[in-house]
């Protein structure tokens, strides 16, 4: 079902507004807490009501460009046609997508039929940072990082800005791990003329568990695993009961990676947390290596989240870049273009003030 919401005082359309996290009205300036506009019973079951699917023969000639959220692929038979409940024009879109715009009157269209069963996530984490908010993000970032072209920040141009809510498996479990650590202690001292070097060598078993709340991995192939980890960590505490009311103006699609593909990824970082504690563990030894390891789990529960990102698209000498912000706390990451001059300038100051204090040691030998 192709939804809009409306004001229930003036009937203009009803955008979510990540500063007061309410739905509000521009036209009216009227606030709904987005609970008043949750599915309806007939929503939450009715079937998906698209109009027959797009063929080249019958399409609109209007691309799926920008309606697709991240999806630069998809062919012809992923896409269906939906009536913009706004200005009435055929809207074509990927058959995943959960929330868009419309390329005709560029309105808010939420696909409510697309979050259903398996797709119906069972919380949101609503976005807290406005789009304001990422183009000041992005020059704060360009800014830092002193490897970048030093006028990255004012030839860059920001080429399109674009609210989404990214998919999220999110695993809790508990956790146990042992392992057998061989360790090494060294220890030298002077016996009469003679310098002795005594190696003890120690087995060690060590046991641990972990209570793990919360492991996010995104669950689309689209994103980048590494900036999506980056962006972390979120603040599940104001996890929000699913609702689509709060998916209006951003984009958003169904997951395309299932809850099993990914949860090594979770595992592995659980895998880490648990060696690196029981490592810290065993106190203080020379060297201390693991030689064999064991991980059980138990109790795992999952979640469907949608989380909010803020993704940036720049063009910089040509060259397009691609940023990632944290919709909530407003960390931001993505590769800037580095400048191997950049290099150079810092490698050069450093080898004159290299230069200066040897010059001082040797005046000072002098004297
Ligand atoms: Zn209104
Ligand atoms: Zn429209």
């Amino acid at each position: 079902m192709a939804k809009k919401y409306s004001c229930k005082n003036c009937g203009a359309e009803l955008y979510f507004e990540p500063k007061s996290g309410k739905l509000h009205c521009d036209y009216c300036g009227t606030d709904y807490d987005p609970a008043e506009y949750d599915f309806t019973a007939e929503e939450a079951l009715s079937d998906d009501d698209t109009i027959p699917q797009y063929s080249e023969e019958g399409g609109t000639g209007a691309d799926a460009d920008g309606q697709a959220a991240t999806d630069e692929s998809v062919s012809t038979d992923d896409l269906v046609v939906y009536k913009c409940p706004h200005c009435g024009a055929e809207v074509i879109t990927s058959k995943k997508t959960v929330a868009t715009t419309c390329v005709y009157c560029n309105r808010a269209i939420t696909l409510t039929g697309n979050v259903k069963g398996e797709f119906r996530p069972d919380y949101v984490l609503p976005f807290e940072k406005g789009r304001d908010e990422v183009e000041k993000a992005y020059r704060a970032l360009c800014r830092s990082s002193i490897l970048t072209p030093r006028k990255i920040s004012s030839e860059s141009t920001v080429e399109k800005i674009k609210g989404m809510y990214v998919p999220y498996w999110i695993y809790s479990f508990d956790g146990k791990a042992s392992a057998h650590i061989h360790a090494e202690r060294v220890r030298t001292f002077i016996s009469g003329q003679d310098e002795v070097t005594e190696i003890s060598n120690y087995e060690l078993f060590e046991e641990g568990t972990g209570e793990f709340v919360r492991v996010p991995a995104d669950a689309m192939k689209a994103m980048d695993n590494e900036m999506m980890d980056t962006i972390e960590p979120f603040d599940f505490s104001k996890l929000e009961k699913f609702n689509p009311a709060y998916l209006t103006g951003f984009y958003t699609q169904q997951w395309d990676e299932t809850a099993a593909e990914n949860e090594p990824r979770a595992k592995s970082r659980a895998k880490d947390a648990l060696s690196s504690e029981l490592m810290r563990h065993i106190g203080s030894y020379t060297t201390a290596r693991v030689t064999s390891e064991n991980f059980a789990w138990k109790d795992q529960k999952l979640e469907l989240v949608m989380i909010p990102v803020w993704m940036l698209y720049t063009e910089y000498k040509g060259e397009k870049y691609v940023f990632g912000m944290n919709g909530q706390t407003g960390k931001m990451m993505g590769s800037l273009p580095r400048d191997p001059m950049r290099l150079v300038e810092i490698g050069a100051a450093i080898f004159i003030i290299v230069q200066i204090i040897l010059m001082i040691i040797r005046i000072m030998g002098v004297l």
